[in-house]
């Protein structure tokens, strides 16, 4: 079997009174993420994940923040169209593992929800999808609250 390996990495900054949507679930916050699209910093990581292990460029060359058509939509869509991408080359997803770096809200009870999104979407089971939460222990811009940081690998299968 064909296996072939990626990694994807976003950054938002958050301000207070924005919606915070992570891994396709909106979650209670007193801070959302300033973004073009719905600023979902996990849904974009995962898709520029599968991008880079297909050898399918990023998510900006696909869906550029400078286009109107992007503004404020809904990343699932993004992921949906990220996945059609590389089920035209043939691939499918074995597994995902993901990380997000948010020093608040604690996320660890809307994972399964994340998980049981993320995996509909990829056409796989939740439990190929995993996604952990840490924060930085107070260091730097993710701990003084003025960002999020999420990262993604995957792999992706092409039969042969
Ligand atoms: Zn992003």
């Amino acid at each position: 079997m064909n296996i072939r390996i990626g990694q994807g990495i976003d950054f938002h900054r958050l301000e207070p009174g924005l919606d915070l949507w992570l891994g396709g679930v909106r979650i209670p916050s007193e801070h959302g993420c300033v973004a073009h699209s719905d600023g979902d910093v996990l849904l974009h990581a995962i898709c520029d994940a599968l991008l880079g292990a297909a050898g399918l460029r990023d998510i900006g060359f696909h869906f550029p923040d400078t286009d109107p058509e992007y503004k404020n939509i809904d990343s699932k869509i993004l992921l949906k169209r990220t996945y059609s991408l590389i089920s035209e080359e043939g691939y499918s997803v074995n597994n995902i593992d993901c990380t997000v770096c948010l020093e608040k809200p604690r996320i660890a009870s809307y994972t399964q929800e994340m998980k049981n999104i993320i995996s509909a979407i990829l056409r796989t089971l939740p439990e190929n999808i995993s996604v952990k939460a840490t924060t930085t222990e107070k260091l730097g811009f993710t701990g003084r609250g003025e960002g999020v940081v999420a990262l993604a690998v995957v792999l992706l299968t092409l039969p042969q």
